[in-house]
């Protein structure tokens, strides 16, 4: 490749309106690590605020360098994922409209995603509507991975290794209960993991996928609504195609995946996600990046390849996480 197309990436972009706010509040990294609960307050005020205001950078232009280095590279495809579900409601269930959604949208028909499913949350998996859910994720051909097999949103940092035990057995047991086999991948809620829980994950089996794209959809205090998903797709995607221009990303099948992350319990989210489809293909075309053909993957084994292929393979690898999770969380825990 040419030595331009490798030269090492720019800083990443953090919110600077709302550092100079947080950082007496936070701490070091390292303080953060110990007052993680009380952090964790601090941390949905400001990511709400965020969410509110808005705080997002424009899109890095691209350069004739970075366009000469993306013809070396084959096209993108999307690997989309969605955390938290699914959602336990009788009522205009969003997990099932996501499914819908999926199967049958105007751009590409039966996409498959993968479902990072909460197996015991009672608003999740834990309810008969949730687990009714998980067994159409897997017959209609999407994957299951392991998100939390607690009874709440648990950060496994802060379970003791007994309790990490448990629930990581609980989590493939119920998954390989639907789908006759335990799961391969795990998202650590709130991104958070370090060498222990990534040493328990490794024993179980279980594959650390993050992601390049986050929807920040994640619903914070009842405000899930996204009004400025457009802007942020698109500088999200102008950072990657930095990347897929240095050649940093994998190629799978002639392809390089690139992760999108939803949240399919977020009714906004699901009553968007045919837009959110139009949008991830939209930012492809205005920020440069090659497109495959099929923009999504439809084919189980395909995107079980391409997702195993980007999962992280050591706990001290620098891992870009969305939002301000990298900076909130630092990588010293790693
Ligand atoms: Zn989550």
């Amino acid at each position: 490749m040419d030595q331009r197309c490798t030269r090492t990436s720019p800083e990443q972009n953090l919110c600077t309106l709302f550092l100079p706010v947080l950082a007496p509040l936070a701490g070091t990294t390292s303080e953060c690590t110990v007052h993680m609960k009380q952090l964790f307050k601090v941390i949905s005020m400001f990511a709400l605020a965020i969410s509110l205001f808005g705080c997002i950078a424009a899109p890095i232009d691209l350069t004739p360098e970075t366009e000469q280095c993306l013809r070396e590279q084959p096209p993108i495809r999307f690997l989309l994922t969605f955390d938290d579900g699914p959602s336990a409601s009788s009522w205009w269930n969003p997990t099932a409209t996501v499914l819908d959604s999926l199967a049958l949208n105007p751009l590409q028909p039966d996409i498959k995603g993968v479902f990072f499913v909460q197996t015991r949350a009672s608003r999740a998996g834990g309810s008969e509507q949730g687990r009714e859910l998980m067994g159409r994720e897997h017959a209609e051909g999407h994957i299951l991975g392991l998100h939390t097999a607690t009874s709440g949103h648990s950060n496994h940092r802060l379970l003791s290794p007994a309790e990490l035990e448990e629930t990581l057995g609980y989590g493939r047991a119920d998954i390989a209960s639907i789908t006759g086999s335990p799961p391969s991948l795990i998202r650590p809620p709130f991104w958070n993991y370090d060498k222990r829980t990534f040493a328990a994950y490794q024993r179980h089996g279980l594959h650390v996928l993050l992601t390049d794209l986050s929807a920040h959809d994640g619903k914070i205090w009842g405000f899930n609504a996204s009004p400025r998903r457009r802007a942020n797709m698109l500088r999200q995607l102008s950072e990657v195609r930095e990347r897929v221009a240095r050649g940093e990303l994998p190629v799978v099948d002639g392809v390089i995946p690139v992760v999108v992350t939803f949240h399919d319990l977020n009714r906004y989210t699901a009553r968007h996600l045919r837009e959110y489809l139009q949008i991830l293909i939209d930012s492809a075309r205005a920020t440069g990046v090659n497109l495959a053909p099929k923009a999504f993957y439809d084919d189980h084994a395909e995107l079980q390849r391409a997702a195993m292929a980007r999962t992280v393979r050591d706990s001290s690898e620098p891992a870009a996480l969305p939002g301000m999770w990298n900076w909130i969380w630092g990588s010293d825990s790693r």
